[in-house]
């Protein structure tokens, strides 16, 4: 491991508080021989500075920033990263001002702004989501995943956690309701096979979230993306639409589904 990155993992844990300010002087004075005054700078002002998106004055070498940023992106994704970079533009804008150039920080600063914009979209955060939570239910019977989805928490509550990790509540019904379906089109029965060899599946709103429609058994629609396209915007008439079954023509063919579950 470099000295950079391990003083990267000590500071993480100064300003996780994991151990004291002093401790992690110490650590780094003991693992890599940094004098305490410059650990000291970096413990105490510019990781959490940096971390924070704050400005700070003293700076270290291109190394240490580099390889922070390259930490912050990897254990804290690209939302952290982004605020890590606005510290560090702030830096660097008061480095100008001291009329040191620092050609090299604008560089690593260039490269981390260009790898943070590569932000997923919602739904391919989703997707990962609803991806994940299959896989930790999929072997449950589908009572089971009736039971999970029927003690989801109210609407209100916007997330929820699985095996301590934090899912979007919305992401747990949809995955379970995946699973409880097989992942087919509840139209055509197709699903789209991803080369892991899992179900590619969308989940179509029957009454839209934006007018109150929820992640149930009843408003949820599995469909391939073809049908789904088709369902959001094609010619669409509902018949008929209650717990169990829902009667719709689209663009002038007619549908009858079951909306219950099959043992
Ligand atoms: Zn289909």
């Amino acid at each position: 491991m470099s000295n950079e990155e391990i003083t990267y993992l000590v500071s993480k844990k100064v300003l996780e508080g994991e151990i004291t300010k002093s401790e992690g002087i110490n650590q780094l004075y003991s693992k890599i021989n940094m004098n305490k005054g410059s650990a000291s700078i970096i413990i105490g002002q510019v990781y959490p500075k940096l971390f924070n998106g704050v400005l700070f004055k003293r700076t270290v070498s291109v190394a240490y920033f580099s390889c922070f940023l390259e930490c912050i992106k990897r254990d804290y994704g690209n939302k952290q990263l982004s605020i890590s970079l606005s510290g560090l533009k702030k830096h660097i804008d008061y480095i100008l001002t001291t009329g040191d150039s620092k050609i090299t920080l604008r560089k690593i600063y260039g490269k981390y702004l260009e790898l943070s914009r590569i932000q997923l979209t919602n739904n391919q955060q989703d997707e990962i989501e609803q991806t994940e939570i299959i896989d930790l239910f999929k072997e449950k019977s589908k009572n089971d995943l009736k039971a999970e989805l029927d003690n989801l928490p109210e609407l209100e509550t916007e997330e929820v956690y699985v095996n301590q990790k934090k899912y979007k509540r919305d992401n747990k019904a949809i995955a379970l309701i995946k699973l409880l379906r097989n992942n087919e089109c509840q139209i055509c029965g197709k699903h789209i096979k991803k080369k892991d060899g899992t179900k590619y599946i969308e989940a179509a709103h029957i009454k839209a979230k934006s007018e109150g429609g929820n992640e149930t058994l009843e408003n949820i629609l599995l469909l391939c993306p073809n049908h789904h396209k088709e369902f959001d915007l094609g010619d669409l008439k509902i018949l008929n639409h209650s717990n169990e079954t829902i009667k719709f023509t689209l663009n002038k063919s007619n549908y009858e589904i079951s909306l219950l579950i099959s043992e």
